[in-house]
C-alpha cells in the first residue's frame, strides 16, 4: 500500500519552546526506514478546537496519520477524545489497561481518581497498543481508508511502543510490502574523503543496498540500507555488501551501529581481563572521563593522573628531570615514561599517556597539534604514537583522547 504520512505532535509545551519535538524526528526516521513517505509535520497545542482543524487538514493530504501526546490523565489531554468525536467513534474502557492502572494504584497504596481511569479509554474498534513503560495505551484505528496511530508523548513510552507494537502490527496486517534495514559501520583513523575514494565504485554503482558515508564526532561512518521481502533476505544483502566494504577498509573498522571507541575498548579489556591506568596532560582527564562513562568501568580502569605541569610529571609520575629538560614535556620520551610509570604506580596491566600542544599558542616551541600518545603493555615494548592534529583546542583534545582509544583497540585486537 502506498502511504503518505503526517505526524501531528500534540502539546502546548512544544509551541512554547519548552521541549524539543524529538518524537517527530524519531518517527520520521523510522517511517523512512519502512519506506513510508512523510510529507508533513504539524504541532498543535492542547486545544480540542485547533486539534480538530489540524486533523481535518491532515485528512485532506495524508492517509497515515500519527498523533503523539495528549493521552495522559490530565484535563488538557484531549487527543483521543477529539479524534473520536471527529470520526464519530465511541470511547470504551480497555480492560487490560484499566486492570494495569488499578493494580498500580493498589501497589503504590494511592487512591485512584477518575482521571486515572480515563487513561484506559480507547476508541472502540481500535487495535490497542500495550504501553510497557507507562500507563496510557496507544491505538491504531482505521477509518475511511486512513490509518490513525495514537502514541503517548513521553519518548521512553513512544519509542518502544512504535518499535515493538506498531511495526510488527503493520507488517502483520500486510500494510508494509517490504523490510528496510540499515546497518552502520564505524571507522576511525581514516578521513571521509579517503574512505569515499576507497569505495568510489561501490558508491557510484549502489542500488540495493545503498551506501551513505557520513562524518560525525571525528569519526566516519558508512550506512548500508537494504530492502527486501523478508528480514533474512535483507540481512543477507547487508552481509554481502559489508564484506565488500571491509575487504578494502577493514583495518579502520571498529564497530557497528551506535557503539563507540570507549565501549569497544572496554569490552576487550574486560574479555582479556586487563586493567588500565592513564596519565593525561593535554587531555586533562578526558580519556578517563570517556572510559568511565561506560558502565562497569570499575573492572577495567584503575585510575588516572592528570599531570598538567612539569612538576607533577616529575614528582608524581617520576618522569626523569633530564627528559623534561632535554626533550621537553611534549616529547616521545616523556610520553613513554608517563605511560610506563602510571601503569606501575597504579598497578595496572596497561598504561596510556597523553602529552601535546592543544593551543591556542605554541609550547616548548612545538607546533599546535603536536601530540604524543604512549602505550605501555606489560609484556610488550612500550610504543609512542606521534600525531600532528589540526583544529581548535577543543578538537585537538578530543581527537587525542579518541586516538588513544583507537590505538588501544588496535593493540588489543592484535593476535585475535
Ligand atoms: P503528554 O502525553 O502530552 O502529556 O506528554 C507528556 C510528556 O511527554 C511531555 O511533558 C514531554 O515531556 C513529552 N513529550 C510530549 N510530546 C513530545 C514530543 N513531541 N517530543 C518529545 N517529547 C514529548
Ligand atoms: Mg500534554
Amino acid at each position: 500500500m502506498d502511504f503518505n504520512a503526517e505526524i501531528i505532535s500534540v502539546g502546548s509545551e512544544l509551541l512554547l519552546g519548552q521541549i524539543l519535538n524529538t518524537n517527530a524526528q524519531f518517527l520520521s526516521k523510522e517511517l523512512a526506514l519502512l519506506g513510508i513517505n512523510v510529507y508533513h509535520h504539524t504541532a498543535v497545542g492542547d486545544n480540542a478546537y485547533r486539534m480538530k482543524n489540524v486533523i481535518q487538514n491532515a485528512q485532506e493530504r495524508a492517509n497515515f496519520i500519527i498523533l503523539t501526546g495528549g493521552l495522559g490523565p490530565t484535563k488538557d489531554d484531549v487527543t483521543k477524545q477529539t479524534l473520536a468525536k471527529l470520526l464519530q467513534a465511541e470511547l470504551v474502557y480497555d480492560k487490560d489497561a484499566l486492570t494495569k492502572i488499578m493494580n498500580y494504584f493498589k501497589k503504590a497504596n494511592r487512591t485512584m481518581t477518575e482521571n486515572n481511569r480515563k487513561q484506559a479509554l480507547v476508541i472502540k474498534g481500535a487495535h490497542v497498543l500495550e504501553n510497557k513503560t507507562g500507563m496510557a495505551p496507544g491505538m491504531v484505528y482505521v477509518h475511511n481508508e486512513i490509518i490513525y496511530i495514537l502514541l503517548p508523548g513521553p519518548p521512553h513510552e513512544l519509542q518502544p511502543m512504535f518499535l515493538n507494537e506498531v511495526k510488527p502490527f503493520l507488517h502483520k496486517q500486510g500494510y508494509l510490502s517490504h523490510f528496510i534495514i540499515s546497518r552502520v559501520l564505524r571507522f576511525y583513523g581514516i578521513g571521509e574523503s579517503q574512505l569515499e575514494s576507497e569505495l568510489e565504485d561501490l558508491i557510484e554503482n549502489q542500488t540495493n543496498p545503498t551506501i551513505a558515508p557520513l562524518a560525525t564526532r571525528g569519526e566516519v561512518t558508512i550506512r548500508l540500507t537494504a530492502r527486501g521481502k523478508t528480514e533474512k533476505e535483507v540481512n543477507e544483502l547487508l552481509d554481502k555488501e559489508e564484506k565488500k566494504v571491509l575487504e578494502r577498509t577493514g583495518r579502520y573498522f571498529y564497530g557497528y551501529d551506535s557503539t563507540s571507541l570507549p565501549l569497544e575498548v572496554s569490552k576487550l579489556l574486560e574479555q582479556k581481563n586487563l586493567r588500565i591506568a592513564s596519565a593525561e596532560s593535554l587531555t586533562g582527564g578526558l580519556f578517563s572521563q570517556l572510559l568511565t562513562k561506560v558502565s562497569g568501568a570499575g573492572s577495567i580502569f584503575n585510575g588516572g593522573i592528570v599531570s598538567y605541569t612539569d612538576e607533577v610529571k616529575e614528582n608524581i609520575l617520576q618522569v626523569p628531570r633530564d627528559i623534561l629538560q632535554r626533550d621537553g614535556a611534549v616529547s616521545s620520551n616523556c610520553a613513554l615514561k608517563m605511560a610506563e610509570n602510571v601503569r606501575d604506580l597504579l598497578q595496572a596491566d596497561i598504561g596510556i599517556s597523553f602529552t601535546g600542544v592543544a593551543g591556542p599558542s605554541k609550547s616548548e616551541n612545538k607546533e599546535i597539534g603536536t601530540v604524543f600518545i604512549g602505550l605501555a603493555f606489560k609484556k610488550e615494548p612500550t610504543v609512542v604514537y606521534p600525531l600532528n592534529l589540526v583544529g581548535s583546542r577543543d578538537t585537538i583534545r578530543k581527537s587525542s583522547a579518541n586516538y588513544g582509544f583507537y590505538y588501544l583497540l588496535k593493540h588489543l585486537k592484535k593476535g585475535e
